[in-house]
C-alpha cells in the first residue's frame, strides 16, 4: 500500500514484543550491543544492514528515524547525525576528493557557506557560485573537476526559491551528484528527490524536530548504492545521532505536516501585514506575487512555507533596534520551532559574508529574517506592529509657522 506523507510519519516502524508492540518507539538508551556469536559482530559493524554492534554505527532508534525520513522523502535509506552540519560536512568529505569543484547557490546558510569557504585551502577543492535562477547559469561556471551541485530548496536567509528540477537537469547532463538542503521545505512541501537530487539533507534541528529541544541531521539517499559507502563516512567521522536526539525528532515528524500548515498560514498573514508597512522596503516571501520566484514556488512546493525575510528601511541601526524591542518573538539563531524567532542575518547568521558577498546574496544591512512559529497571527501581529513603530522613517518637518 503506498501510504501518504501524513501517514507514514505516525506510524513508524516499532519492535514487535510478546503478543504486543510499544506505540512509541523505545529508547536504545545504549553505545554498545553484546553478542554470543563473533561473526554476527564483525558482520553488524560492515554492513549498514546487519544488525547493531555499536551506536556510532547503527541504533534502533536512530534506525526508525532513518527509515521513516527515507519514506517521506522518497529516498532509499537515510542516515541520521548529530546536527545539520554534521550531515553536509559528511557528505562534502564522503563523495568530494582533492581537485574536485563543487558549484553552489551563492544564497545559502551561513554555516554551509563558511565549509565552502575553507573547502579549497583545507582539501583543494573548488567552489563556483551561481545565482540559482536560471540553469543555463551551469555552463558559466562548469569544469572537467565538477562533481556536485549543492542547492537550497528554499535558500536561507533571503527564500529564494530555486528553480530545483531545471538546476538537477542541467547538473545530471554535466555529470554532477545533485545535493538538497531541504530544511526549509521539509518533505511536506517538497520532495528533491522527485526532481531528481541523488542526495537530500536536512538540518531536523528546525522543523522536523520542531520544537527546538533537539540537534540532528539526516542524510537522505535516493539510490541504495550511495548507502553504505556514506554509512562508512559518517561512522569513521564520528557524527552518529544520539539516540535520545533521534527519538525526539520521531516525535517531531509525527505532527510536522500540521504544523507545516500552520507556519505557512501565519507566515502569509504576517507577510502581507509587513507588505503594508512604510518603515519596510520589501518582503521576501515566496508566496507573495510580488516575489522574484513566486511561479517557480507555486509548481515546485505544495506551500510557500513558514520563513520570510523584510528589509527595513532604516538599515541595520533599524534591523537591530527592531529585534530587541519584539516582546513575544524571541531573538534567536535557530528557525522552524513552535515560537516566532527573529535574527538580523548581517550581523549574525551572515556575519562571515563581506560587503559584496551578502549584497549578492540578497541581504541588506537591515534585513531581518523571521521563523514565524504557531502562535496565533493576532497576537504575533501587535508585537510586530510596536516594535515596527520605532522603524517608522521619522516624520517630515512641520510647516513654517505663518
Ligand atoms: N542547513 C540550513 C538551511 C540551516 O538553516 C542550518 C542551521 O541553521 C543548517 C543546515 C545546520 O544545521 P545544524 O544547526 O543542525 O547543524
Amino acid at each position: 500500500m503506498t501510504l501518504h506523507l501524513e501517514t507514514r510519519a505516525t506510524h513508524i516502524a516499532v519492535p514487535e514484543l510478546d503478543g504486543s508492540r510499544p506505540l512509541s518507539v523505545p529508547i536504545y538508551q545504549t553505545s554498545t550491543f553484546a553478542f554470543a556469536d563473533p561473526e554476527a559482530c564483525a558482520r553488524a559493524l560492515n554492513d549498514p544492514g546487519a544488525g547493531f554492534a555499536y551506536s556510532r554505527y547503527r541504533n534502533p532508534t536512530s534506525l526508525a528515524l532513518e527509515d521513516a525520513i527515507a519514506g517521506m522523502e522518497g529516498g532509499a535509506a537515510a542516515i541520521a547525525t548529530s546536527s545539520g552540519m554534521g550531515a553536509i560536512n559528511a557528505v562534502l568529505l564522503g563523495l568530494l576528493r582533492p581537485g574536485d569543484h563543487v558549484i553552489a547557490q551563492r544564497c545559502l546558510y551561513g554555516g554551509t557557506f563558511a565549509v565552502f569557504a575553507g573547502l579549497a585551502a583545507r582539501y583543494g577543492i573548488g567552489v563556483s557560485y551561481i545565482s540559482g535562477r536560471n540553469a543555463a547559469e551551469l555552463a558559466d561556471v562548469v569544469t572537467a573537476a565538477s562533481r556536485m551541485l549543492f542547492l537550497e530548496t528554499i535558500a536561507n536567509p533571503t527564500v529564494a526559491v530555486s528553480d530545483l528540477t531545471a538546476l538537477i537537469e542541467a547538473g545530471h547532463a554535466a555529470g554532477l551528484t545533485c545535493v538538497v538542503d531541504n530544511t526549509f521545505a521539509t518533505p511536506v512541501l517538497c520532495r528533491p528527490i522527485e526532481h531528481g537530487a541523488d542526495v537530500v539533507v536536512h538540518s531536523a534541528t528546525k522543523y522536523l524536530g520542531g520544537h527546538d529541544d533537539v540537534t540532528l541531521g539526516l542524510i537522505i539517499v535516493a539510490h541504495a548504492a550511495a548507502h553504505k559507502e556514506l554509512w562508512k563516512d559518517t561512522v569513521e567521522l564520528g557524527v552518529a545521532a544520539d539516540p535520545f536526539a533521534a527519538w525526539l525528532t520521531i516525535r517531531g515528524l509525527k505532527t510536522l505536516a500540521l504544523r507545516m500548515r500552520r507556519h505557512c498560514e501565519n507566515a502569509a498573514r504576517l507577510a502581507e501585514r509587513l507588505a503594508t508597512q512604510s518603515s519596510v522596503t520589501a518582503v521576501h516571501w515566496p508566496g507573495l506575487p510580488s516575489h522574484p520566484d513566486h511561479e517557480v514556488a507555486r509548481r515546485l512546493l505544495s506551500g510557500f512555507g513558514g520563513m520570510l525575510a523584510f528589509d527595513l528601511a532604516g538599515g541595520r541601526e533599524a534591523g537591530l533596534e527592531f529585534v530587541s524591542r519584539l516582546r513575544l518573538a524571541a531573538m534567536a539563531p535557530s528557525l522552524g520551532g513552535t515560537e516566532t524567532l527573529v535574527l538580523h542575518p548581517a550581523s549574525t547568521s551572515h556575519r562571515q559574508m563581506d560587503a559584496a558577498g551578502l549584497k549578492a546574496a540578497g541581504i541588506s544591512e537591515g534585513t531581518v529574517r523571521v521563523s514565524v512559529g504557531l502562535e496565533h497571527p493576532d497576537d504575533l501581529w501587535a508585537d510586530f506592529e510596536q516594535a515596527l513603530a520605532s522603524a517608522d522613517p521619522p516624520a517630515p518637518p512641520a510647516p513654517p509657522a505663518p
